[in-house]
């Protein structure tokens, strides 16, 4: 298959829909990135890459971080955590406050903002505290895309915490349920940072290497996850990767993925390949409007779906 032309000809069919959506403004930092941007990156197991678009500009991670903080946490912890953090898709938006008060402040799953909200105080816990817990984030995304330049970006973490009413909601309900160890300030502060992880499409789609090839990196051979962990990881991300319209994301492109406010998708071709998009533009449930609709015209063209 000629990746290359296909991703030539995704770029191509995607620009009419490039002004389409809206930057996520409710993070002023967010709010002033140009919006028609797009990039796409391909990375095969032999670590081939294929990319179109501004694939060398970096941008925000946001929520793509939770897959990467709940892989070191899923590894710690196993199945203990599942006793904090549930596996079912919640079908609210990924901020929403409604299930967790009479779901008694267990929040349906690690991708929605309450479930990685607990991952991050399950870290700072088991490292020893907020420093600790973001430095292993951080070298865990430096070992998985094998680029030991990646940093977060303090404004964008600084400007979300200074706008972080609703996120500090969430982590002092479940606090009151007695389902947060550490202080909630901390730990919504030190979700904030790993949310403001940059990277570019080509950084981003050779760090998803360990989840399309079973919990291992086809090129260096580390095994970050066990296979179980790794099949648990990816069907989180099929069932709960894009809030409520992870169905819709199924049902379209037929891929674990997971999203973020930045405009970012990541997603695997299990065995295959792992692919990064991004546009900053969102669609009304957070998602990536432009790259939503380049993953199904991949899947599409391609015929490389789990389906
Ligand atoms: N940092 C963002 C927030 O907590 C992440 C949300 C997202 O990317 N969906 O609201």
């Amino acid at each position: 298959m000629n990746y290359q032309l296909i991703l030539e000809e995704i770029e191509k069919e995607i620009q009419p829909e490039l002004s389409k959506g809206k930057v996520a403004d409710y993070i002023p930092a967010l709010a002033s990135v140009d919006g028609n941007q797009f990039a796409m990156t391909i990375t095969l197991k032999d670590g081939t890459q294929y990319s179109v678009g501004n694939y060398l500009e970096q941008f925000s991670i946001q929520s793509i971080s939770k897959v990467l903080a709940f892989s070191l946490a899923i590894d710690i912890y196993s199945k203990t955590l599942y006793k904090r953090v549930g596996v079912e898709p919640s079908g609210s938006p990924f901020n929403s406050l409604v299930q967790l008060e009479y779901e008694n402040g267990i929040p349906r799953n690690p991708f929605i903002n309450a479930g990685a909200i607990v991952v991050a105080d399950a870290l700072m816990s088991h490292f020893g505290g907020e420093y600790a817990s973001l430095e292993k984030i951080m070298n865990f995304t430096r070992e998985i895309s094998a680029n030991k330049d990646i940093k977060f970006d303090s404004l964008v973490a600084k400007s979300e915490m200074e706008h972080a009413s609703r996120n500090l909601s969430l982590a002092y309900l479940m606090k009151s349920f007695g389902n947060l160890d550490n202080s909630v300030e901390l730990v919504v502060k030190n979700y904030f940072k790993q949310c403001a992880i940059t990277m570019n499409t080509q950084d981003l789609s050779r760090a998803m290497l360990y989840l399309a090839f079973k919990g291992k990196d086809p090129i260096s051979n580390k095994e970050f996850l066990s296979e179980p962990q790794a099949k648990r990881v990816n069907a989180l991300m099929l069932t709960c990767g894009h809030y409520d319209a992870s169905g819709e994301f199924a049902f379209h492109v037929g891929l674990p993925a997971k999203s973020g406010v930045g405009g970012g998708i990541i997603a695997v071709v299990p065995n295959i390949m792992s692919i990064a998009v991004w546009s900053p533009r969102l669609n009304k449930y957070g998602n990536s409007h432009a790259g939503t609709l380049a993953l199904e015209k991949f899947t599409t063209k391609t015929g490389l779906s789990i389906f």
